[in-house]
């Protein structure tokens, strides 16, 4: 059998920020792996660099120094429209706040970043259909964001997020805004759907019963990723 390929390979990744005078030193030397079909979570507290470290994992920022691999496909020398091309087909991202379009119902949500990778629209709305279905939306397809509920809107952002079928889920502190059970459900359906696609997903969170049940937990110490 071959090796296999991680979703994400991080070797050697370094982000500093300018601060008046001097530099913040981020991330300082980041090497990690997610594999295909599983739950990463990333456990820091506020100001260590989740963040930072999910945007350069997403390709929405750029390293100062290493390499970040989506699969096997090294970034570092890719210009920003081969970033863009890669992210979209390659990357789901989930954001704390759901940043759904207000106009559009959940099934177009979805069905629109299948749109703008080329799909036609019957293909699309066939699939958002169905995703939003293993969710648990089928009843909410044509609800627009403003009328479904926090841990909804959650779930139709995961959806619009693996509409192209990612080969990498990474996901901000996707239910730090929901309340302790609906953040459980949103967790939920976001494990059944990781193991049903064999996607491999890196999660920030702050809620340590969540964490618990994933994988594998990791914290940044020192602008290093380690185990937690
Ligand atoms: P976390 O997500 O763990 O709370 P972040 O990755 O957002 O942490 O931020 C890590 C540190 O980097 C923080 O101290 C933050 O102020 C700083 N930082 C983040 N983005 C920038 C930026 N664009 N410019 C300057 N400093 C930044
Ligand atoms: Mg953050």
């Amino acid at each position: 059998m071959n090796t296999p390929t991680p979703a994400l390979f991080l070797s050697q990744v370094e982000r500093r920020y300018r601060q008046g005078q001097g530099t913040l030193e981020i991330l300082r030397g980041v090497d990690m792996a997610v594999w295909p079909g599983e739950i990463v979570a990333l456990v820091a507290p506020s100001g260590s660099g989740k963040s930072t470290l999910l945007h350069c994992a997403g390709l929405l920022e750029r390293p100062d120094a290493g390499e970040v691999y989506i699969g096997p496909q090294p970034t570092m020398d890719m210009d920003d429209a081969g970033r863009t091309r890669l992210r979209r087909l390659e990357i789901g991202f989930v954001y704390q706040f759901h940043h759904l379009l207000p106009e559009f119902s959940a099934m177009e949500n979805v069905a629109l970043p299948q749109l703008i990778r080329g799909l036609d629209r019957k293909m699309a709305s066939t699939r958002a259909q169905e995703l939003l279905s293993f969710l648990g939306l089928g009843e909410r397809l044509n609800h627009r964001p403003a009328e479904l509920s926090g841990g909804e809107q959650q779930r139709v952002a995961i959806a619009r997020a693996v509409a192209n079928a990612p080969r990498l889920l990474l996901a901000d502190e996707p239910t730090g805004n929901l309340d302790p059970k609906t953040a459980d459900h949103v967790f939920a359906t976001l494990v059944a759907l990781v193991r049903a696609s064999r996607l491999g997903a890196l999660i920030a969170t702050h809620n340590m019963e969540l964490a618990a049940r994933m994988d594998r937990r990791i914290t940044i110490k020192d602008g290093l990723v380690v185990p937690l």
